[in-house]
């Protein structure tokens, strides 16, 4: 129960474990085909450039600066947490400006100072945050953001590593332009894996460039090739890690099986239920109930309790881990994850029984 990653469903842990094909096998292709259908569905999109990537969410991220931004553009970064410093580092490696939009660790972006930087920096091509802040346990009002790009012209990338699977994320709805999410969280799926998708404008700008992605890698075009999006045919480009694409697609079935709806009914529920147990231990949550997230519990850690032991007797005891808090958070909160195949009563009740037994 700690920020990820979460527990692996069996039935992923099982697709696993099938046998190895050739990555451009038939049948591989079809499966290749059915993640990127599955993946639509958990993004609530239609753009045809929905796939994932064979890294992790770092990767995922990187995907969407790298091919978004060439050395001397400018982009608007929010910063609330952890993740939002990954992405300045992006920008800054890449050879552009990041334009930093700080908000306290704790609470949501700010809408109204990110429309002010978007006016005051009208050559910016990008404005980048993130949905769901894993180091905070913060959701941020990803419509608002994204209508701001579009009003001004920019192309928004969105971080939902932690959001995917677990709270409301509405790719076209929102009109976000690259997103990128990782596997580990409330896909509970290994991970190792970064799904993403980019709209018809941002696939436009990446086809417009004139500078070459630095990263081979990751440069969309080529990729594109392997998965098949646009006109080119299939061809190879770098070795698929097969199993974990099995697992992936296993992970996507079950999600489309309980449907949107219900998975996130579910996570509301536990979370709420979390939420009354820790109330009537007399333990506050750090973040306002408007702005958090149900698979993210941020638990203010009482005066003069040890952190560091509790954490320790819970993992003993109890086999079972919460997360610590994060830079400026460290030593004040504890995070605990109620994630896709971990949200669940069982968890619940363990994780409340332990800490108050802990913490007598
Ligand atoms: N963004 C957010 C919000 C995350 O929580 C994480 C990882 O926890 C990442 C990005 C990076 O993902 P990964 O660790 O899979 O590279």
């Amino acid at each position: 129960m700690g920020p990820g990653p979460s527990d692996v469903s069996p039935r992923v842990l099982e697709a696993l474990g099938r046998p190895t094909i050739g990555h451009l096998d038939p049948s591989f292709i079809d499966l290749m085909d059915d993640c990127k259908r599955l993946l639509q569905y958990a993004f609530q999109t239609k753009n045809a450039l929905t796939i994932p990537i064979s890294a992790p969410g770092s990767a995922g991220m990187e995907a969407c600066f790298v091919n978004l931004l060439a050395p001397g553009d400018k982009a608007i970064v929010c910063q609330n947490g952890v993740f939002g410093g990954r992405m300045k580092e992006n920008v800054e490696r890449i050879g552009a400006t990041a334009v930093m939009v700080e908000d306290d660790w704790g609470q949501p972006v700010d809408v109204a100072k990110v429309e002010e930087t978007l006016k005051a920096h009208p050559d910016a091509k990008v404005l980048a945050f993130v949905h769901a802040e894993t180091s905070t346990g913060v959701r941020s009002d990803a419509a608002a953001l994204c209508q701001l790009a579009q009003q001004h012209d920019c192309l928004s990338i969105v971080d939902t590593v932690t959001s995917l699977g677990g709270i409301e994320l509405i790719v076209d709805a929102w009109g976000a332009d690259a997103v990128y999410s990782g596997t580990q969280k409330c896909l509970s799926c290994v991970p190792g894996i970064s799904p993403v998708t980019f709209s018809a404008k941002a696939v436009d700008a990446i086809n417009a460039r004139t500078h070459k992605v630095q990263s081979w890698f990751l440069d969309m075009q080529l990729v594109m090739g392997y998965w098949g999006s646009g006109d080119k045919k299939r061809a190879y480009h770098h070795t698929a890690p097969v199993n974990a694409m099995y697992a992936l697609h296993e992970s996507l079935l079950i999600l489309e099986e309980e449907g949107l709806d219900a998975l996130h009914a579910r996570h509301r529920l536990n979370h709420n239920a979390l939420v009354a147990g820790l109330a009537a231990m007399g333990l506050e949550m750090l973040v306002d109930e408007d702005y958090r997230l149900p698979q993210l519990n941020s638990v203010v850690i009482p005066n003069g309790t040890d952190d560091a032991a509790v954490r320790a007797t819970l993992l003993n005891d109890y086999q079972l881990e919460i997360g610590a808090g994060l830079g400026t958070l460290a030593g004040k909160v504890w995070r605990i994850g109620l994630m896709g195949h971990a949200s669940n009563r069982k968890n619940v009740l363990l994780c409340l029984d332990a800490l108050e037994n802990t913490l007598k």
